[in-house]
């Protein structure tokens, strides 16, 4: 491992859950699974109709609890590289499906929420489901239908753990984007925050996304996330 790299800070994307079988987003047709990214992922989407924004996610619970979707190589890279790296390491990811946890990664942040949890809007408390949720579902804090919501950050609303997340990017010397496409504020700032301590940076992604990272990898993730990785260790 080359001694000067101390402290990492990795930042994923749907790109790395693409070749599991989830569909990544795709920004510039407005489209989320065939959706409106304002009917599913905004909150007046949700006000304007609750019962289409709950089934939306109901199918996404559903696809990632069948069977056919599984961690691949690259959740699996990093969750090695973690427990391998002698420094501090810190993945963030975008992702709202749970395939980092199951690889087995430890120091985790799901700045976007996460596909199997749900909040109380009274409460605020925050509960694990596995099953569907409808308007009529009760909460069990407030045991009040129509008091739950998915546990997903929507455009407008603030990511979590920003503190957190801010404070790493500024003492990290090697800042890596991973299956990105950059078109989400504020994670498509994260190397420019990374850069102000003069952090390395690097984009593994399929293609070129257009922002100025030091280091760009180009491929499956599968394939450049283990190569990455092991040579990162080994340098
Ligand atoms: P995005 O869909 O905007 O971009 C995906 C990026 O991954 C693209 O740049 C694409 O070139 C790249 N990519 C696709 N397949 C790849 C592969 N096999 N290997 C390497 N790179 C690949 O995704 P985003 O930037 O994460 O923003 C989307 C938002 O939508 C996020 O906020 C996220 O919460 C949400 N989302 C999450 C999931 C999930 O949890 N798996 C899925 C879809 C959307």
């Amino acid at each position: 491992m080359s001694s000067s790299v101390k402290s990492i800070v990795v930042l994923t994307g749907a790109g790395i859950s693409a070749e599991s079988g989830i569909e990544t987003f795709r920004a510039e047709d407005g489209l989320w699974a065939n959706h409106p990214v304002d009917d599913v992922a905004t909150p007046e989407g949700f006000s304007r109709n609750p019962q289409l924004v709950y089934e939306f996610y109901n199918q996404r619970r559903r696809q990632l609890l069948s069977d056919e979707i599984k961690p691949n190589a690259a959740h699996t890279a990093l969750a090695k590289f973690e427990h391998d790296f002698p420094g501090f390491f810190l993945l963030v990811t975008q992702n709202i499906d749970n395939l980092h946890e199951r690889a087995g990664s430890q120091n985790l942040l799901h700045m976007h929420g996460e596909l199997l949890k749900m909040r109380c809007l009274n409460s605020k408390m925050v509960f694990d489901i596995q099953e569907d949720i409808d308007f009529d579902s009760h909460c069990r804090c407030c045991r009040s239908p129509g008091n739950l919501r998915p546990h997903i950050v929507w455009f407008g609303e603030m990511p979590f753990h920003m503190n957190q997340i801010n404070i790493a990017l500024e003492a990290c010397d090697l800042f890596v984007a991973i299956g990105t496409s950059g078109n989400v504020y504020p994670a498509s700032g994260f190397y420019q925050t990374a850069k102000i301590r003069k952090a390395h940076t690097a984009e593994l992604n399929l293609e070129e996304t257009g922002s100025t990272f030091d280091k760009h990898v180009y491929g499956q993730a599968t394939e450049t996330v283990p190569s990455y990785f092991e040579a990162l260790l080994s340098a």
